[in-house]
């Protein structure tokens, strides 16, 4: 059982995206039933559509960053009603029982999460379609609360590029005294400064461009560091308490991590195509830290969303209409984009 929604999908790796009509499940007794309204657009949704991963499934629906209004909830949802603002971040579903989904870490599940698309769909089979589209279903389980004070399209962000810079922090324990860099001012950096700037931290934005300075301080930098000027970077040589590294492309790790003070750790979320080479000495002198971390789990991510309703914190975004998404992945190519793109999904009904 099953109703149709619009949507828009890639056909191949090669097609651009293009209107695709798809069904989406009858509600069970568990689920959410939600008209989107506003669907961000990640570098991930690129990757899928583009198979540049190599495990897209055609067609493929990208978005993961969806915020929307509940239209009908089954009758053993208890966290939501019909006219709630909530949001659906990369996961729908996961197996809710191995150590990871016990401890609330559903994106590191054993039997790996069923992601918000291009995952099997184990309720109509086929895969998951995510958020470029005017409905979803998903289990409460995985549904967000969206505080009511925040901007709709600015908060959709914050399912993905959000909840990818938050948990890192919090993990880490970043708070007020400390000195912690953000390195790369896009999407995840932006986000970055904002949360490490609410968190209390000195924070300081580590950029190839010094034409994004003033941004980087608007957005909550107290300092920006021109990365290309050694000397520059010098001056900052065992000061640092956390470093987030947010840049996707090739780039020297040893020149950051050398920044770091005693036990000073440095977190991974970008990723970049090739395997990055890390000298022994930047980790031994000093006794530090190379980690990893990827989004978030669903009571950190309702965590996040709080602090930011609390912090009046959400993106900034450039909202488009769904049929200039193709013209946004090439602007997201050159990143021409102040901070993320995001639909306005009453653009399908165009
Ligand atoms: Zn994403
Ligand atoms: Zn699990």
């Amino acid at each position: 059982m099953s109703t149709s929604a619009k949507s828009y999908a890639a056909q191949s790796a090669t097609s651009p995206l293009a209107p695709f009509a798809l069904e989406r499940r009858t509600p069970t007794d568990t689920d959410v039933a939600i008209e989107i309204l506003f669907c961000g657009v990640c570098h991930s949704d690129l990757h899928t559509a583009r198979n540049e991963w190599q495990n897209t499934v055609f067609p493929v629906v990208p978005g993961h960053e969806i915020v929307g209004r509940v239209t009908a909830v089954g009758s053993k949802v208890t966290k939501f009603r019909q006219g709630d603002l909530v949001g659906v971040g990369c996961m729908v579903d996961s197996d809710r029982t191995c150590p990871s989904c016990q401890a609330g870490l559903e994106q590191y599940c054993v039997q790996f999460p069923i992601l918000t698309y291009n995952s099997p769909d184990k309720h109509l089979g086929g895969m998951t379609y995510g958020g470029y589209s005017d409905s979803v279903v998903v289990d409460e389980a995985f549904v967000l609360r969206v505080p009511d004070n925040l901007d709709p399209a600015a908060a959709a962000p914050l399912l993905c590029a959000g909840i990818t810079t938050y948990s890192p922090l919090r993990h880490w324990k970043v708070s007020k005294g400390q000195k912690v860099g953000i390195v790369g001012l896009g999407g995840l950096g932006h986000m970055g400064l904002k949360f490490a700037h609410a968190l209390g931290a000195h924070t300081v934005l580590f950029t190839t461009s010094p034409n994004k300075a003033e941004d980087a301080k608007r957005l909550g930098a107290d300092e920006v560091i021109i990365s290309k000027d050694a000397e520059q970077m010098q001056k900052h040589a065992n000061s640092f308490d956390f470093i987030l590294d947010a840049v996707a492309a090739d780039h020297d790790l040893n020149a950051y991590l050398s920044l770091l003070k005693v036990d000073g750790t440095m977190v991974l979320v970008g990723a970049p195509e090739k395997p990055l080479p890390v000298a022994s000495f930047s980790l031994i002198m000093g006794r530090r830290s190379l980690a990893g971390s990827l989004i978030g789990g669903i009571a950190e991510t309702q965590e996040m969303l709080d602090f930011c309703g609390e912090h009046n914190i959400v993106s900034d975004i450039e909202t488009i209409d769904i049929q200039n998404i193709n013209e946004a992945y090439e602007r997201m190519l050159k990143s021409d984009v102040k901070y993320r793109f995001v639909i306005d999904m009453a653009s399908l009904k165009k």
